[in-house]
Protein backbone atom coordinates (compact mmCIF):
# COMPACT_ATOMS: atom_id res chain seq x y z
CA UNK A 1 0.00 0.00 0.00
CA UNK A 2 1.14 3.50 -0.76
CA UNK A 3 0.32 6.36 1.32
CA UNK A 4 -0.91 9.69 0.12
CA UNK A 5 2.89 10.85 0.77
CA UNK A 6 4.44 8.64 -1.30
CA UNK A 7 2.18 9.15 -4.58
CA UNK A 8 2.66 12.84 -4.26
CA UNK A 9 6.33 12.12 -4.34
CA UNK A 10 5.93 10.01 -7.42
CA UNK A 11 4.43 12.69 -9.29
CA UNK A 12 7.12 14.65 -9.14
CA UNK A 13 9.44 12.21 -10.52
CA UNK A 14 9.55 11.17 -14.42
CA UNK A 15 8.55 7.65 -15.14
CA UNK A 16 9.20 4.98 -15.42
CA UNK A 17 11.41 4.36 -12.20
CA UNK A 18 12.05 2.01 -9.30
CA UNK A 19 10.70 3.02 -6.07
CA UNK A 20 12.59 1.43 -2.67
CA UNK A 21 11.20 1.01 0.36
CA UNK A 22 14.43 0.96 2.55
CA UNK A 23 12.46 0.43 5.88
CA UNK A 24 10.30 -2.39 4.22
CA UNK A 25 14.10 -4.07 3.20
CA UNK A 26 15.22 -3.13 6.71
CA UNK A 27 12.02 -5.22 8.31
CA UNK A 28 12.96 -8.41 5.75
CA UNK A 29 17.04 -8.57 6.31
CA UNK A 30 15.95 -8.60 10.74
CA UNK A 31 13.63 -11.21 9.92
CA UNK A 32 15.62 -12.98 7.62
CA UNK A 33 18.89 -12.38 10.15
CA UNK A 34 16.93 -12.90 13.30
CA UNK A 35 15.87 -16.79 12.03
CA UNK A 36 18.52 -17.70 10.53
CA UNK A 37 20.50 -16.73 13.95
CA UNK A 38 18.53 -19.28 16.29
CA UNK A 39 20.44 -21.98 14.38
CA UNK A 40 23.37 -20.41 13.65
CA UNK A 41 22.90 -20.51 10.22
CA UNK A 42 24.80 -18.63 7.66
CA UNK A 43 23.04 -16.65 4.75
CA UNK A 44 24.88 -15.22 2.10
CA UNK A 45 22.78 -12.75 -0.33
CA UNK A 46 22.04 -13.83 -3.79
CA UNK A 47 23.95 -10.93 -5.62
CA UNK A 48 21.96 -11.08 -8.94
CA UNK A 49 18.69 -10.73 -7.62
CA UNK A 50 19.50 -6.92 -7.47
CA UNK A 51 22.82 -5.12 -7.34
CA UNK A 52 21.72 -1.98 -6.49
CA UNK A 53 24.26 0.07 -4.55
CA UNK A 54 22.29 1.55 -1.90
CA UNK A 55 20.52 -1.85 -1.72
CA UNK A 56 23.88 -3.64 -1.41
CA UNK A 57 24.77 -1.69 1.46
CA UNK A 58 22.45 -2.39 3.32
CA UNK A 59 22.54 -6.04 3.19
CA UNK A 60 26.20 -5.55 3.48
CA UNK A 61 25.16 -3.69 6.91
CA UNK A 62 22.89 -6.55 7.90
CA UNK A 63 25.81 -8.76 8.28
CA UNK A 64 24.78 -10.99 5.19
CA UNK A 65 27.77 -12.66 3.00
CA UNK A 66 27.55 -12.12 -0.63
CA UNK A 67 26.11 -14.76 -3.69
CA UNK A 68 28.34 -14.06 -6.88
CA UNK A 69 27.73 -15.66 -10.16
CA UNK A 70 30.42 -13.69 -12.25
CA UNK A 71 33.98 -12.26 -11.69
CA UNK A 72 32.22 -8.64 -11.60
CA UNK A 73 29.76 -9.73 -8.81
CA UNK A 74 32.63 -10.53 -7.16
CA UNK A 75 34.41 -7.41 -7.91
CA UNK A 76 31.45 -5.70 -6.52
CA UNK A 77 30.94 -7.39 -2.97
CA UNK A 78 34.37 -6.32 -2.21
CA UNK A 79 34.06 -3.10 -3.53
CA UNK A 80 30.71 -2.70 -1.93
CA UNK A 81 32.65 -3.85 1.66
CA UNK A 82 31.85 -7.42 2.27
CA UNK A 83 34.79 -9.42 3.49
CA UNK A 84 36.16 -11.60 1.37
CA UNK A 85 35.87 -14.33 3.27
CA UNK A 86 31.76 -13.77 3.04
CA UNK A 87 32.29 -14.02 -0.55
CA UNK A 88 31.20 -17.28 -2.61
CA UNK A 89 31.58 -17.56 -6.19
CA UNK A 90 28.84 -20.15 -8.08
CA UNK A 91 28.29 -20.33 -11.97
CA UNK A 92 27.93 -23.34 -14.65
CA UNK A 93 30.77 -20.80 -17.27
CA UNK A 94 33.41 -18.99 -15.01
CA UNK A 95 35.85 -17.58 -17.17
CA UNK A 96 39.82 -18.42 -16.36
CA UNK A 97 40.07 -13.97 -16.11
CA UNK A 98 37.29 -14.33 -13.62
CA UNK A 99 38.55 -17.71 -11.73
CA UNK A 100 42.05 -15.28 -11.77
CA UNK A 101 40.54 -12.61 -10.40
CA UNK A 102 38.64 -14.30 -7.64
CA UNK A 103 41.44 -16.02 -7.12
CA UNK A 104 43.44 -12.60 -6.60
CA UNK A 105 40.60 -11.61 -4.01
CA UNK A 106 41.02 -14.57 -1.57
CA UNK A 107 37.33 -15.54 -1.49
CA UNK A 108 35.72 -17.73 0.81
CA UNK A 109 34.98 -20.84 -1.84
CA UNK A 110 34.50 -21.16 -5.37
CA UNK A 111 31.25 -23.20 -5.89
CA UNK A 112 32.39 -25.66 -8.70
CA UNK A 113 30.01 -27.18 -11.32
CA UNK A 114 32.27 -29.46 -13.24
CA UNK A 115 34.86 -31.67 -13.33
CA UNK A 116 36.63 -29.97 -15.51
CA UNK A 117 36.52 -26.73 -14.09
CA UNK A 118 38.03 -28.52 -10.67
CA UNK A 119 40.99 -29.21 -13.14
CA UNK A 120 41.30 -25.33 -14.37
CA UNK A 121 40.85 -23.84 -11.10
CA UNK A 122 43.58 -25.81 -9.59
CA UNK A 123 45.47 -25.51 -12.58
CA UNK A 124 44.83 -21.34 -11.92
CA UNK A 125 45.97 -21.78 -8.17
CA UNK A 126 48.93 -23.57 -8.79
CA UNK A 127 50.31 -20.85 -11.33
CA UNK A 128 49.60 -18.18 -8.44
CA UNK A 129 51.03 -20.36 -5.49
CA UNK A 130 47.42 -19.97 -3.97
CA UNK A 131 44.92 -22.81 -2.73
CA UNK A 132 41.53 -22.43 -3.87
CA UNK A 133 38.68 -23.47 -2.11
CA UNK A 134 35.71 -25.38 -3.13
CA UNK A 135 32.76 -26.90 -2.35
CA UNK A 136 30.66 -28.85 -5.22
CA UNK A 137 27.80 -28.15 -6.82
CA UNK A 138 25.89 -31.06 -6.94
CA UNK A 139 22.67 -31.60 -8.89
CA UNK A 140 20.26 -33.30 -6.79
CA UNK A 141 17.58 -34.48 -9.20
CA UNK A 142 14.80 -32.95 -7.55
CA UNK A 143 12.53 -31.39 -8.62
CA UNK A 144 11.82 -27.44 -7.04
CA UNK A 145 8.44 -27.49 -8.16
CA UNK A 146 8.63 -23.99 -9.66
CA UNK A 147 8.53 -22.54 -13.32
CA UNK A 148 10.06 -24.73 -15.92
CA UNK A 149 12.42 -21.96 -16.93
CA UNK A 150 13.61 -21.39 -12.96
CA UNK A 151 14.53 -25.09 -12.30
CA UNK A 152 18.40 -25.72 -11.66
CA UNK A 153 18.19 -28.95 -10.22
CA UNK A 154 17.18 -31.38 -12.38
CA UNK A 155 18.97 -34.26 -15.11
CA UNK A 156 18.18 -32.20 -17.68
CA UNK A 157 19.55 -28.68 -16.31
CA UNK A 158 22.56 -27.73 -17.10
CA UNK A 159 24.12 -26.57 -13.02
CA UNK A 160 25.92 -28.69 -11.44
CA UNK A 161 27.70 -32.20 -11.27
CA UNK A 162 25.57 -35.06 -11.60
CA UNK A 163 26.06 -37.93 -8.96
CA UNK A 164 27.62 -40.27 -11.93
CA UNK A 165 30.24 -37.88 -12.23
CA UNK A 166 31.03 -37.64 -8.53
CA UNK A 167 33.59 -40.27 -8.57
CA UNK A 168 35.91 -38.35 -11.23
CA UNK A 169 35.34 -35.22 -9.03
CA UNK A 170 36.75 -36.90 -5.69
CA UNK A 171 39.32 -38.40 -7.84
CA UNK A 172 40.25 -34.92 -9.10
CA UNK A 173 39.99 -33.44 -5.71
CA UNK A 174 42.44 -35.89 -4.85
CA UNK A 175 44.73 -35.79 -7.20
CA UNK A 176 44.93 -31.73 -6.82
CA UNK A 177 47.84 -29.99 -4.70
CA UNK A 178 46.15 -26.40 -5.03
CA UNK A 179 42.01 -27.28 -4.37
CA UNK A 180 40.47 -27.60 -0.53
CA UNK A 181 37.61 -29.30 -0.46
CA UNK A 182 34.84 -27.50 1.81
CA UNK A 183 31.67 -29.12 1.22
CA UNK A 184 28.68 -29.54 -0.60
CA UNK A 185 26.89 -26.87 -2.52
CA UNK A 186 22.67 -27.51 -3.71
CA UNK A 187 20.51 -24.97 -5.74
CA UNK A 188 17.53 -26.32 -7.22
CA UNK A 189 15.27 -23.43 -8.22
CA UNK A 190 13.92 -20.29 -7.63
CA UNK A 191 10.25 -19.25 -6.76
CA UNK A 192 9.96 -22.54 -4.09
CA UNK A 193 7.06 -21.97 -2.60
CA UNK A 194 6.12 -25.00 -1.77
CA UNK A 195 8.22 -26.12 1.41
CA UNK A 196 8.19 -29.82 1.56
CA UNK A 197 10.32 -29.52 -2.07
CA UNK A 198 13.13 -28.31 0.48
CA UNK A 199 12.48 -31.62 2.92
CA UNK A 200 13.47 -33.71 -0.19
CA UNK A 201 16.78 -31.66 -1.01
CA UNK A 202 17.49 -32.44 2.97
CA UNK A 203 17.55 -35.91 2.03
CA UNK A 204 19.85 -35.44 -0.59
CA UNK A 205 22.00 -33.39 1.19
CA UNK A 206 22.44 -36.00 3.78
CA UNK A 207 23.33 -38.74 1.26
CA UNK A 208 25.76 -36.43 -0.80
CA UNK A 209 27.59 -35.41 2.46
CA UNK A 210 27.62 -39.14 3.60
CA UNK A 211 29.12 -40.42 -0.11
CA UNK A 212 31.85 -37.85 0.40
CA UNK A 213 32.48 -38.78 4.34
CA UNK A 214 32.95 -41.98 3.24
CA UNK A 215 35.40 -41.21 0.97
CA UNK A 216 37.60 -40.02 3.60
CA UNK A 217 36.76 -36.13 2.94
CA UNK A 218 35.91 -33.79 5.78
CA UNK A 219 32.53 -31.69 4.71
CA UNK A 220 32.64 -28.62 6.58
CA UNK A 221 30.37 -26.93 4.28
CA UNK A 222 26.52 -27.79 3.47
CA UNK A 223 25.82 -24.70 1.33
CA UNK A 224 22.03 -25.42 0.61
CA UNK A 225 21.35 -22.59 -2.16
CA UNK A 226 18.21 -20.16 -2.03
CA UNK A 227 15.04 -20.12 -3.77
CA UNK A 228 12.59 -19.05 -1.83
CA UNK A 229 9.54 -17.77 -3.00
CA UNK A 230 7.52 -14.68 -2.74
CA UNK A 231 3.37 -14.21 -2.64
CA UNK A 232 3.40 -12.23 -5.96
CA UNK A 233 -0.14 -12.20 -5.41
CA UNK A 234 -0.73 -10.38 -2.12
CA UNK A 235 2.14 -7.79 -2.22
CA UNK A 236 1.47 -6.45 1.01
CA UNK A 237 2.55 -9.76 2.87
CA UNK A 238 5.55 -8.25 2.47
CA UNK A 239 8.23 -10.68 4.46
CA UNK A 240 8.46 -14.53 4.03
CA UNK A 241 8.66 -16.99 6.67
CA UNK A 242 12.01 -17.27 6.90
CA UNK A 243 11.34 -19.59 10.44
CA UNK A 244 9.34 -21.99 8.89
CA UNK A 245 12.32 -21.95 6.22
CA UNK A 246 15.01 -22.06 8.36
CA UNK A 247 13.44 -24.96 11.00
CA UNK A 248 13.12 -27.41 8.14
CA UNK A 249 16.67 -27.45 7.22
CA UNK A 250 17.51 -27.92 11.45
CA UNK A 251 14.82 -30.70 11.26
CA UNK A 252 15.64 -32.17 8.01
CA UNK A 253 19.54 -32.07 7.86
CA UNK A 254 21.78 -34.67 9.24
CA UNK A 255 24.05 -32.02 10.66
CA UNK A 256 27.77 -32.41 12.10
CA UNK A 257 28.97 -30.92 15.25
CA UNK A 258 31.30 -28.05 13.73
CA UNK A 259 29.56 -28.33 10.29
CA UNK A 260 28.25 -24.99 8.29
CA UNK A 261 25.25 -24.57 6.93
CA UNK A 262 24.96 -22.07 4.44
CA UNK A 263 22.34 -20.52 1.96
CA UNK A 264 21.85 -18.09 -0.82
CA UNK A 265 18.77 -15.97 -0.56
CA UNK A 266 18.20 -13.64 -3.11
CA UNK A 267 14.46 -13.04 -3.95
CA UNK A 268 12.60 -13.75 -0.39
CA UNK A 269 15.36 -10.98 1.24
CA UNK A 270 14.63 -7.88 -1.98
CA UNK A 271 11.34 -8.69 -3.60
CA UNK A 272 8.79 -7.02 -1.85
CA UNK A 273 10.87 -4.03 -1.47
CA UNK A 274 10.10 -2.28 -4.89
CA UNK A 275 7.58 -1.95 -7.20
CA UNK A 276 7.63 0.04 -10.70
CA UNK A 277 6.05 3.10 -10.78
CA UNK A 278 4.95 3.93 -14.53
CA UNK A 279 2.77 6.64 -16.30
CA UNK A 280 0.02 6.04 -18.63
CA UNK A 281 1.07 7.24 -21.99
CA UNK A 282 -2.20 5.63 -24.11
CA UNK A 283 -5.42 4.39 -23.42
CA UNK A 284 -6.54 2.68 -26.16
CA UNK A 285 -9.93 0.80 -26.83
CA UNK A 286 -10.44 -2.11 -29.33
CA UNK A 287 -12.82 -4.28 -30.18
CA UNK A 288 -12.45 -6.93 -27.59
CA UNK A 289 -9.67 -5.81 -25.75
CA UNK A 290 -8.98 -2.27 -23.68
CA UNK A 291 -4.99 -1.44 -24.06
CA UNK A 292 -3.33 0.83 -21.13
CA UNK A 293 0.54 1.43 -22.70
CA UNK A 294 2.72 2.18 -20.23
CA UNK A 295 5.87 4.07 -20.57
CA UNK A 296 7.66 1.40 -19.04
CA UNK A 297 8.00 -2.22 -20.80
CA UNK A 298 10.25 -5.36 -20.68
CA UNK A 299 13.20 -3.16 -20.82
CA UNK A 300 12.46 -1.99 -17.35
CA UNK A 301 11.29 -5.13 -16.25
CA UNK A 302 11.80 -8.55 -18.24
CA UNK A 303 10.15 -10.84 -15.93
CA UNK A 304 6.78 -11.03 -17.71
CA UNK A 305 8.12 -11.36 -21.03
CA UNK A 306 11.05 -13.76 -19.86
CA UNK A 307 9.30 -16.75 -18.15
CA UNK A 308 5.27 -14.92 -17.88
CA UNK A 309 5.56 -14.24 -14.35
CA UNK A 310 2.59 -12.33 -12.97
CA UNK A 311 2.67 -9.10 -10.96
CA UNK A 312 0.37 -7.05 -9.54
CA UNK A 313 -0.70 -3.88 -10.99
CA UNK A 314 -2.45 -1.47 -9.40
CA UNK A 315 -3.77 2.54 -10.74
CA UNK A 316 -2.74 4.77 -7.99
CA UNK A 317 -4.63 7.95 -9.45
CA UNK A 318 -8.16 6.40 -8.77
CA UNK A 319 -9.71 5.69 -5.59
CA UNK A 320 -11.05 1.95 -4.44
CA UNK A 321 -13.90 1.78 -5.49
CA UNK A 322 -14.00 3.42 -8.77
CA UNK A 323 -16.17 1.28 -11.65
CA UNK A 324 -13.32 -1.03 -13.15
CA UNK A 325 -12.96 -2.16 -16.50
CA UNK A 326 -10.49 -5.49 -17.75
CA UNK A 327 -7.31 -4.16 -19.44
CA UNK A 328 -4.01 -5.48 -20.90
CA UNK A 329 -1.36 -3.40 -19.37
CA UNK A 330 1.40 -3.13 -22.26
CA UNK A 331 4.30 -1.47 -22.58
CA UNK A 332 5.81 0.96 -25.83
CA UNK A 333 8.68 -1.63 -27.24
CA UNK A 334 8.10 -2.99 -30.25
CA UNK A 335 7.24 -6.59 -29.60
CA UNK A 336 4.48 -8.64 -28.79
CA UNK A 337 5.29 -10.01 -25.49
CA UNK A 338 5.94 -6.76 -24.00
CA UNK A 339 2.96 -7.45 -21.45
CA UNK A 340 2.67 -7.13 -17.87
CA UNK A 341 -0.92 -8.41 -17.44
CA UNK A 342 -3.68 -9.63 -19.68
CA UNK A 343 -7.45 -8.69 -18.42
CA UNK A 344 -6.54 -6.60 -15.51
CA UNK A 345 -9.36 -5.86 -13.51
CA UNK A 346 -8.33 -1.59 -12.77
CA UNK A 347 -10.56 1.56 -12.26
CA UNK A 348 -11.16 3.35 -15.64
CA UNK A 349 -7.71 4.49 -16.74
CA UNK A 350 -7.13 7.38 -18.70
CA UNK A 351 -3.98 8.95 -19.79
CA UNK A 352 -1.53 10.05 -17.00
CA UNK A 353 -2.81 7.95 -14.37
CA UNK A 354 0.19 6.26 -11.86
CA UNK A 355 0.23 2.96 -12.33
CA UNK A 356 2.37 0.54 -9.35
CA UNK A 357 3.61 -2.78 -11.02
CA UNK A 358 4.76 -4.43 -7.68
CA UNK A 359 7.19 -7.13 -6.42
CA UNK A 360 9.68 -6.09 -8.51
CA UNK A 361 12.87 -5.71 -6.31
CA UNK A 362 14.06 -9.40 -7.66
CA UNK A 363 15.27 -10.09 -11.13
CA UNK A 364 13.90 -6.79 -12.39
CA UNK A 365 15.93 -3.37 -12.11
CA UNK A 366 19.14 -5.81 -12.75
CA UNK A 367 17.47 -7.44 -15.91
CA UNK A 368 16.75 -3.98 -17.61
CA UNK A 369 18.32 -3.07 -21.04
CA UNK A 370 18.85 -0.50 -23.38
CA UNK A 371 16.97 -2.56 -25.97
CA UNK A 372 15.07 0.12 -28.23
CA UNK A 373 18.05 2.35 -27.02
CA UNK A 374 15.92 3.17 -23.97
CA UNK A 375 17.58 5.52 -21.37
CA UNK A 376 18.69 3.63 -18.24
CA UNK A 377 15.81 3.12 -15.67
CA UNK A 378 15.73 5.18 -12.93
CA UNK A 379 15.48 4.58 -8.87
CA UNK A 380 13.84 7.05 -6.17
CA UNK A 381 13.99 5.79 -2.25
CA UNK A 382 11.98 6.22 0.30
CA UNK A 383 13.10 8.17 3.42
CA UNK A 384 12.98 5.66 5.44
C1 LIG B 1 20.15 -17.29 -8.32
C2 LIG B 1 20.87 -18.09 -7.32
C3 LIG B 1 20.48 -18.05 -5.98
C4 LIG B 1 19.32 -17.23 -5.46
O1 LIG B 1 18.09 -17.61 -5.92
P1 LIG B 1 16.76 -16.92 -5.32
O2 LIG B 1 15.66 -17.65 -5.96
O3 LIG B 1 16.79 -15.48 -5.71
O4 LIG B 1 16.80 -17.09 -3.83
C5 LIG B 1 21.22 -18.79 -5.08
N1 LIG B 1 22.28 -19.54 -5.47
C6 LIG B 1 22.67 -19.60 -6.75
C7 LIG B 1 23.84 -20.43 -7.12
C8 LIG B 1 21.98 -18.89 -7.72
O5 LIG B 1 22.37 -18.96 -8.99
Amino acid sequence: MFSNKDIAQFADLETPFYYYDLSLLQRSLSACANAAKVYDFHVHYAMKANFNDTVLKKIKEAGLGADCVSGNEVKKAIEIGFAQKQVVFAGVGKSDKEINEALDLDIFCFNVESVQELEVINELAGKKNKIAKVAIRINPNVDAHTHHNITTGLDENKFGVNSWDLPDCAEMLKASANLEFMGVHFHIGSQITNLDVYKNLCVRINEFAKWFEERGFMVKVLNVGGGLGIDYQNPEQQIPDFEAYFKIFNDFLEKRPNQEVHFELGRAIVGQCSSLISRVLYVKNGKNKNFIILDAGMTELMRPALYQAYHQIENLSKQDGEATVKYDVVGPICESTDCFGKEVLLQETSRGDLIAIRSTGAYGEVMSSHYNLREKVSTAFSQE
